[in-house]
């Protein structure tokens, strides 16, 4: 991607946007070039008084790795940088981030507006857990914006937008949602997780809060389960100093240092992403035993021009059904040598999954249908393996059908 301005440049920004944190180790100054794990639960206070000024608010020391540590806090401040939000708060997965959000926003009694397609785990925490806690979650078509003012009510304090959504990669435009919550309001909150800060910034395009599985390309080697919350500064401080402080889903400083590293390659590895998605899109549009491929990416998608004007690129995951239904998918799924059949995505690995029956086994049957989750449909998430592998991978799975 070009750079328009003298300004660093976002790969510039991934690799040098962090200060070195200085340390000192007996008398000898380090300026560690890759940030240091502080693995360390606890930090010492110089007396007491020093330990009760720091509980006073007074004084910023680190006090438990719980609330804040300085690799924890490396990561943040990188992800404020790339999403251009005030402050972050790393959590300890995608759904703690989702969590730690919505508490900070809802209590009982008040209701959630979001789009109807996302990740299953999403669905299960909106259709299940919180009605427990008295929180209402709608979820309406988040193809037209209007179907967002349609449902706010006075009780609404959350619009929750996943764009493009997992897995049907059906896109909501983030200016036109915003503009309405604004007039009503109440913030919006979008899961950047498919696009990342590289493709998208949810922030510049009036959204409030931008939250990411950074389990997937941030960490981008599936090695890590990870989220990240980027907004408003006293936001963050409530999010951190309410929920996450009494929820207690952290981050550990091993899991930071993980992203903080997957940050640094980031653009170079969606790059690649985008480059082989665009080609395996092709090649499956072409195939035969193929009906259907969704990509944003390709001028067959509904909303492809949208996703040109919202996003910097079109990502690296795929939707598509074959000829033959659930079964014909499941003899593909079956059959990859190179793919691999698991949940999760953005790795570096291709993997490849059965929506229905695995991460959106959280919709029921009529959900599916309604929502656009065809029963038949494979998601795919391009690795970065040489291109032509996957292809010939696909199209020997593809012959058996
Ligand atoms: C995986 C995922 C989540 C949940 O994140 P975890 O890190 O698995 O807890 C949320 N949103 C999207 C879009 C995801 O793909």
């Amino acid at each position: 991607m070009q750079k328009k301005d003298q300004s660093p440049g976002f790969a510039t920004l991934c690799i040098h946007g962090k200060k070195h944190l200085d340390k000192h180790v007996g008398e000898r100054p380090i300026r560690a070039v890759s940030t240091p794990i502080f693995q360390s639960s606890t930090f010492a206070f110089e007396n007491v008084d020093h330990g009760a000024a720091v509980f006073r608010g007074e004084d910023a020391s680190y006090v438990y790795t719980r609330l804040g540590n300085p690799t924890q806090a490396a990561l943040e401040t990188e992800m404020a940088y790339l999403e251009k939000g005030e402050a972050a708060l790393a959590l300890a997965s995608g759904m703690a981030a989702a969590t730690t959000a919505v508490l900070t926003c809802c209590r009982s009694g008040d209701h959630i507006v979001a789009g109807d397609t996302l990740y299953g785990g999403t669905h299960q925490l909106f259709t299940q857990t919180l009605p427990r806690l008295g929180i209402e979650v709608t979820e309406v078509p988040a193809q037209d914006p209007r179907n967002f003012e349609r449902a706010i009510t006075k009780k609404t304090r959350l619009v929750y937008l996943e764009t493009p959504a997992n897995p049907t990669l059906v896109l909501t435009d983030i200016a036109a949602v915003a503009e309405i919550a604004r007039r009503k309001g109440m913030p919006v909150l979008v899961d950047n997780t498919f696009c990342t800060p590289y493709l998208q910034n949810p922030l510049e395009l009036g959204a409030d809060i931008v939250l990411h599985s950074a389990t997937k390309y941030i960490g981008g080697h599936g090695d890590t389960v990870a989220g990240i919350l980027v907004g408003k500064a006293d936001w963050m401080m409530q999010a951190r100093m309410e929920i996450l402080r009494d929820v207690g889903g952290c981050i550990s400083p091993f899991n930071a240092w993980l992203l903080l590293r997957g940050l640094k390659t980031l653009p170079v590895r969606m790059d690649r992403h985008m480059e082989n998605a665009m080609e395996i899109a092709h090649f499956l549009g072409y195939h035969p035993k193929v009906t259907e491929v969704i990509y944003p990416g390709l001028k067959t998608h509904p909303q492809h021009a949208l996703a040109r004007r919202q996003q910097r690129g079109f990502g690296g995951m795929i939707s598509f059904m074959v000829a033959g239904g659930r079964e014909a998918g499941k003899v593909v799924m079956d059959n990859v040598q190179l793919c691999t059949l698991a949940v999760s995505l953005g790795d570096v690995d291709t993997l490849i999954e059965h929506p229905a029956s695995m991460t959106h086994s959280t919709y029921s049957e009529q959900d599916l249908v309604k929502v656009g989750i065809d029963p038949g449909m494979v998601r795919l998430s391009v690795g970065l393996e040489n291109v032509e592998d996957i292809i010939a991978d696909l199209r020997q799975a593809l012959t058996l059908i």
